[in-house]
């Protein structure tokens, strides 16, 4: 059978706009046949993915996005059939989870601090039980008219070196490469041509990373272009590691980056999905 894969995406447990139930049925609607429920720390959004999954005739992979520090910048680390049920991977994000608890308080004091009250309350609020995430400060600087889109509250506010940005001190590359391994699961790096580094210190990450016992980095992404598919089809030779493919889907909001709207994997490259 061809396969649509989409290996990368949000829900409600995290930013993503839809629940678990409703990203599955417009999966399906997408003609994705097999996808991966990634949100960010947490793996709260998969029981009810793999209950929506089992009534349509989409193959659920369990997932996770972890937030990861290396050399003080922070990489995106996806992990793919991950056993969420497992101990090590729970008592890690239960730790991250604190961690962004405690920054959406300092994110809030921030913005109070450049005269923008009532954000705590705001994401608290529309977060419901996810994790609370710069998206739900960016949708709210949005809504109270402080900036147009969310890029801009990135832009503005919310991004690296901008007034409202906090220094976090997420898990480590290595502890966050570990959980999932110890999950029984892949490590993927996420979206690599998306950090603000340099090509010196991508290799210095990605040799680290396949040092750890990282498997696969994202080739084919919602946005990426010909040239940074190029970009990361090198790195997946230069480093063997499998190719992955995901849109990133947050939002219907944001069409542009749609569930299952990926350009196709090399073919030289072999597909994380063969270590499935
Ligand atoms: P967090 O993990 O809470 O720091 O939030 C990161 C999320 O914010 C990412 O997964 C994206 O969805 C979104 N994001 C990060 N940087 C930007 C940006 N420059 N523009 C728009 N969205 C962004
Ligand atoms: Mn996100
Ligand atoms: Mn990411
Ligand atoms: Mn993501």
């Amino acid at each position: 059978m061809n396969e649509k894969y989409d290996l990368h995406c949000h829900s409600t447990a995290s930013d993503g706009a839809l629940s678990p139930t409703e990203l599955v049925k417009r999966a399906q609607q997408q003609g994705v046949t097999v996808l991966a429920l990634t949100d960010h720390d947490t793996v709260d959004g998969l029981a009810e993915a793999r209950q929506a999954a089992a009534e349509s005739a989409i193959r659920l992979i369990d997932g996770i996005e972890l937030s990861a520090g290396y050399k003080s910048q922070c990489l995106h680390i996806v992990g793919l059939n991950i056993d969420p049920n497992n101990t090590t991977l729970l008592t890690g994000l239960a730790k991250q989870q604190d961690l962004r608890a405690e920054r959406a308080k300092k994110i809030a004091d921030k913005l109070e601090k450049n005269r923008i009250y009532g954000a705590y309350d705001a994401v608290i609020q529309s977060a419901k039980d996810g994790m609370v995430t710069r998206s739900h400060f960016a949708d709210f600087l949005v809504s109270e008219g402080h900036v147009s889109t969310q890029q801009e509250a990135f832009d503005r506010y919310l991004a690296q070196g901008k007034p409202a940005f906090v220094c976090t001190e997420w898990a480590t590359l290595e502890e966050t490469v570990n959980w999932i391994k110890e999950a029984g699961g892949i490590a993927v790096l996420a979206h690599p041509t998306r950090y603000k580094c340099t090509a010196s210190w991508m290799n210095r990450a990605l040799t680290a990373f396949k040092a750890l016992g990282g498997q696969a980095i994202e080739v084919a992404t919602g946005r990426a272009n010909a040239d940074e598919i190029n970009t990361c089809h090198r790195y997946a030779q230069k480093y063997q590691l499998h190719g992955s493919a995901g849109s990133d889907f947050h939002s219907p909001e944001f069409p542009w980056l749609e569930l299952g709207r990926i350009s196709a994997l090399p073919k030289s490259l072999p597909a994380v999905w063969e270590l499935f």
